[in-house]
Protein backbone atom coordinates (compact mmCIF):
# COMPACT_ATOMS: atom_id res chain seq x y z
CA UNK A 1 0.00 0.00 0.00
CA UNK A 2 1.40 3.66 -1.00
CA UNK A 3 2.61 5.67 2.07
CA UNK A 4 0.45 8.25 3.17
CA UNK A 5 1.94 11.52 2.57
CA UNK A 6 1.82 14.73 4.69
CA UNK A 7 3.17 18.28 3.89
CA UNK A 8 4.07 20.24 7.07
CA UNK A 9 4.35 24.07 6.02
CA UNK A 10 6.59 26.47 8.51
CA UNK A 11 6.77 29.85 8.71
CA UNK A 12 5.77 33.07 10.59
CA UNK A 13 2.47 33.52 8.79
CA UNK A 14 2.41 37.27 9.79
CA UNK A 15 -0.08 37.34 8.34
CA UNK A 16 -0.93 34.08 6.46
CA UNK A 17 -2.01 35.17 3.07
CA UNK A 18 -3.30 34.34 -0.90
CA UNK A 19 0.41 33.28 -1.82
CA UNK A 20 0.73 30.61 1.14
CA UNK A 21 -2.98 29.31 0.67
CA UNK A 22 -2.44 28.94 -3.48
CA UNK A 23 1.05 26.94 -3.37
CA UNK A 24 0.28 24.90 -0.62
CA UNK A 25 -2.66 23.23 -2.18
CA UNK A 26 -0.99 23.35 -5.65
CA UNK A 27 2.24 21.54 -3.65
CA UNK A 28 -0.16 19.26 -1.74
CA UNK A 29 -1.79 18.46 -5.44
CA UNK A 30 1.79 17.79 -6.79
CA UNK A 31 3.34 15.67 -4.42
CA UNK A 32 -0.09 13.45 -3.98
CA UNK A 33 -0.40 14.62 0.09
CA UNK A 34 -3.40 14.59 1.42
CA UNK A 35 -2.88 16.91 4.13
CA UNK A 36 -0.70 20.39 4.38
CA UNK A 37 -0.46 21.36 8.56
CA UNK A 38 0.26 25.07 8.75
CA UNK A 39 2.92 25.23 11.69
CA UNK A 40 3.45 29.29 12.88
CA UNK A 41 6.83 29.76 14.21
CA UNK A 42 7.28 31.52 17.61
CA UNK A 43 10.01 33.30 16.26
CA UNK A 44 12.55 31.96 12.78
CA UNK A 45 15.92 31.69 14.20
CA UNK A 46 16.88 33.87 11.19
CA UNK A 47 14.52 36.01 11.33
CA UNK A 48 16.06 39.11 12.88
CA UNK A 49 12.93 40.56 14.76
CA UNK A 50 10.15 39.20 16.16
CA UNK A 51 6.45 38.40 14.28
CA UNK A 52 4.50 41.83 14.28
CA UNK A 53 1.56 40.61 14.83
CA UNK A 54 0.71 38.20 18.54
CA UNK A 55 0.84 34.52 18.73
CA UNK A 56 -2.62 33.69 18.83
CA UNK A 57 -3.57 36.62 16.05
CA UNK A 58 -1.53 34.82 13.64
CA UNK A 59 -3.23 31.56 14.73
CA UNK A 60 -6.48 32.49 14.22
CA UNK A 61 -5.86 33.91 11.13
CA UNK A 62 -4.22 30.89 9.69
CA UNK A 63 -7.48 29.01 11.46
CA UNK A 64 -9.76 31.56 9.02
CA UNK A 65 -7.43 30.90 6.61
CA UNK A 66 -7.90 27.50 6.18
CA UNK A 67 -11.46 26.64 7.19
CA UNK A 68 -13.10 26.70 3.42
CA UNK A 69 -10.46 23.18 2.61
CA UNK A 70 -10.52 19.82 4.53
CA UNK A 71 -6.57 19.28 3.49
CA UNK A 72 -5.79 22.03 5.17
CA UNK A 73 -4.99 22.19 8.96
CA UNK A 74 -3.21 24.30 11.27
CA UNK A 75 -1.18 23.21 14.37
CA UNK A 76 -0.16 25.42 17.73
CA UNK A 77 2.75 23.03 18.70
CA UNK A 78 6.01 25.77 17.99
CA UNK A 79 3.78 28.58 19.50
CA UNK A 80 3.59 26.26 22.73
CA UNK A 81 7.42 25.69 22.79
CA UNK A 82 10.40 27.79 23.77
CA UNK A 83 11.15 29.84 20.99
CA UNK A 84 12.97 29.59 18.58
CA UNK A 85 11.99 26.94 16.52
CA UNK A 86 13.90 24.26 14.94
CA UNK A 87 12.20 22.78 12.18
CA UNK A 88 14.29 19.45 12.77
CA UNK A 89 12.39 19.21 16.39
CA UNK A 90 8.86 19.85 14.93
CA UNK A 91 9.50 16.78 11.66
CA UNK A 92 10.71 14.42 14.96
CA UNK A 93 7.29 15.57 16.84
CA UNK A 94 5.12 14.74 13.81
CA UNK A 95 6.79 11.56 13.18
CA UNK A 96 6.34 10.65 16.36
CA UNK A 97 3.03 11.32 16.85
CA UNK A 98 1.96 9.56 13.49
CA UNK A 99 2.45 5.82 12.32
CA UNK A 100 5.97 5.00 10.58
CA UNK A 101 3.47 4.68 7.63
CA UNK A 102 3.35 8.49 7.10
CA UNK A 103 6.08 9.95 4.49
CA UNK A 104 6.45 14.09 5.94
CA UNK A 105 7.59 16.44 3.21
CA UNK A 106 8.26 20.21 4.40
CA UNK A 107 7.27 22.94 2.13
CA UNK A 108 9.98 25.87 2.06
CA UNK A 109 9.79 29.15 -0.60
CA UNK A 110 12.40 29.60 -2.84
CA UNK A 111 13.58 32.45 -1.08
CA UNK A 112 14.80 29.63 1.67
CA UNK A 113 17.74 28.21 0.07
CA UNK A 114 20.36 30.24 0.63
CA UNK A 115 19.27 30.76 4.39
CA UNK A 116 18.96 26.84 4.51
CA UNK A 117 23.06 25.78 5.11
CA UNK A 118 22.60 27.68 8.37
CA UNK A 119 19.35 25.86 9.53
CA UNK A 120 19.78 24.11 12.90
CA UNK A 121 21.25 20.11 11.96
CA UNK A 122 20.22 20.89 7.95
CA UNK A 123 21.80 17.70 6.79
CA UNK A 124 20.08 15.68 9.63
CA UNK A 125 16.56 17.68 8.45
CA UNK A 126 17.54 17.03 4.79
CA UNK A 127 18.34 13.36 5.82
CA UNK A 128 14.88 13.30 8.18
CA UNK A 129 12.33 13.95 5.91
CA UNK A 130 11.54 15.15 1.94
CA UNK A 131 12.41 19.25 2.20
CA UNK A 132 10.14 20.45 -0.71
CA UNK A 133 11.08 23.54 -2.16
CA UNK A 134 8.46 25.60 -3.86
CA UNK A 135 8.96 28.33 -6.94
CA UNK A 136 8.63 31.76 -6.01
CA UNK A 137 7.50 35.35 -7.65
CA UNK A 138 11.02 37.11 -7.81
CA UNK A 139 13.43 34.21 -6.93
CA UNK A 140 15.35 32.09 -9.28
CA UNK A 141 13.87 28.90 -9.43
CA UNK A 142 15.40 26.79 -6.48
CA UNK A 143 18.69 24.94 -7.47
CA UNK A 144 21.10 23.00 -4.99
CA UNK A 145 23.67 22.37 -6.73
CA UNK A 146 26.10 25.33 -5.05
CA UNK A 147 26.05 23.31 -2.04
CA UNK A 148 27.04 19.79 -3.03
CA UNK A 149 30.36 20.55 -1.79
CA UNK A 150 29.04 20.95 1.85
CA UNK A 151 26.18 18.70 2.12
CA UNK A 152 27.11 15.47 -0.69
CA UNK A 153 25.93 14.43 -3.65
CA UNK A 154 23.19 12.50 -2.06
CA UNK A 155 21.63 14.84 -0.18
CA UNK A 156 21.79 17.56 -3.25
CA UNK A 157 20.36 15.06 -5.43
CA UNK A 158 16.99 14.42 -2.79
CA UNK A 159 16.67 18.11 -2.45
CA UNK A 160 16.52 19.27 -6.34
CA UNK A 161 14.58 15.49 -6.96
CA UNK A 162 11.89 17.60 -4.75
CA UNK A 163 11.82 20.96 -5.85
CA UNK A 164 7.88 21.86 -7.05
CA UNK A 165 7.19 24.10 -9.76
CA UNK A 166 4.47 25.94 -7.69
CA UNK A 167 2.52 28.71 -9.32
CA UNK A 168 4.11 32.49 -9.12
CA UNK A 169 1.91 34.50 -6.71
CA UNK A 170 3.70 37.66 -5.87
CA UNK A 171 2.71 38.47 -2.74
CA UNK A 172 4.70 38.46 1.12
CA UNK A 173 3.52 39.57 4.49
CA UNK A 174 5.89 42.33 4.46
CA UNK A 175 3.80 44.00 1.60
CA UNK A 176 0.63 43.29 3.40
CA UNK A 177 1.97 44.80 6.67
CA UNK A 178 3.42 47.47 4.45
CA UNK A 179 0.29 48.47 2.61
CA UNK A 180 -1.87 48.45 5.76
CA UNK A 181 0.36 50.60 7.50
CA UNK A 182 0.56 52.92 4.76
CA UNK A 183 -3.64 52.56 4.51
CA UNK A 184 -3.36 50.54 1.26
CA UNK A 185 -5.80 47.93 -0.19
CA UNK A 186 -4.92 44.44 0.32
CA UNK A 187 -8.05 42.69 -0.57
CA UNK A 188 -6.84 40.51 -3.21
CA UNK A 189 -3.86 39.14 -1.21
CA UNK A 190 -5.97 37.96 1.98
CA UNK A 191 -8.57 35.45 2.76
CA UNK A 192 -12.03 37.48 3.46
CA UNK A 193 -11.90 36.30 6.50
CA UNK A 194 -8.46 37.13 7.37
CA UNK A 195 -9.20 40.36 5.85
CA UNK A 196 -11.79 40.81 8.23
CA UNK A 197 -10.18 39.73 11.33
CA UNK A 198 -7.38 42.45 10.25
CA UNK A 199 -9.63 45.17 10.55
CA UNK A 200 -11.73 44.00 13.42
CA UNK A 201 -8.28 43.78 15.80
CA UNK A 202 -6.62 46.42 14.53
CA UNK A 203 -3.44 44.96 13.45
CA UNK A 204 -0.22 45.98 11.41
CA UNK A 205 -1.53 49.76 12.06
CA UNK A 206 -4.34 48.82 9.63
CA UNK A 207 -6.32 52.73 8.90
CA UNK A 208 -8.83 49.79 7.43
CA UNK A 209 -8.71 50.17 3.91
CA UNK A 210 -9.74 46.56 3.68
P1 LIG B 1 7.71 37.95 5.22
O1 LIG B 1 7.44 38.86 4.06
O2 LIG B 1 7.25 38.48 6.55
O3 LIG B 1 9.13 37.41 5.24
P2 LIG B 1 6.51 35.70 3.80
O4 LIG B 1 5.45 36.26 2.90
O5 LIG B 1 7.79 35.27 3.18
O6 LIG B 1 6.76 36.68 5.03
P3 LIG B 1 6.48 33.51 5.65
O7 LIG B 1 5.45 33.28 6.68
O8 LIG B 1 7.81 33.96 6.08
O9 LIG B 1 5.83 34.53 4.57
O10 LIG B 1 6.59 32.24 4.72
C1 LIG B 1 6.39 30.92 5.14
C2 LIG B 1 6.86 30.02 4.01
O11 LIG B 1 6.06 30.28 2.85
C3 LIG B 1 8.31 30.29 3.59
O12 LIG B 1 8.90 29.04 3.25
C4 LIG B 1 8.16 31.17 2.35
O13 LIG B 1 9.26 31.02 1.48
C5 LIG B 1 6.88 30.61 1.75
N1 LIG B 1 6.14 31.61 0.97
C6 LIG B 1 5.59 32.75 1.42
N2 LIG B 1 4.98 33.42 0.45
C7 LIG B 1 5.14 32.69 -0.69
C8 LIG B 1 4.75 32.88 -2.06
N3 LIG B 1 4.08 33.96 -2.46
N4 LIG B 1 5.12 31.92 -2.95
C9 LIG B 1 5.83 30.82 -2.55
N5 LIG B 1 6.22 30.59 -1.26
C10 LIG B 1 5.89 31.52 -0.35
Amino acid sequence: MARQKIALFGGTFDPIHIGHTVVAADAAEQLGAGKVIFIPAKRSPLKGFLPKGADEHRLAMITLAVAGNENFEASDFELNQPAPSYTLATVRKFQHDYTSDVAFYWLLGADGVDDLQHWHAVEELIDACNLCTMYRAGCEPPDYSRFERIWGRTRVEKLQRTVIQTPLVDISSTEIRRRLAAGQDVADMLHPAVAEYIRRHGLYGTKSQL
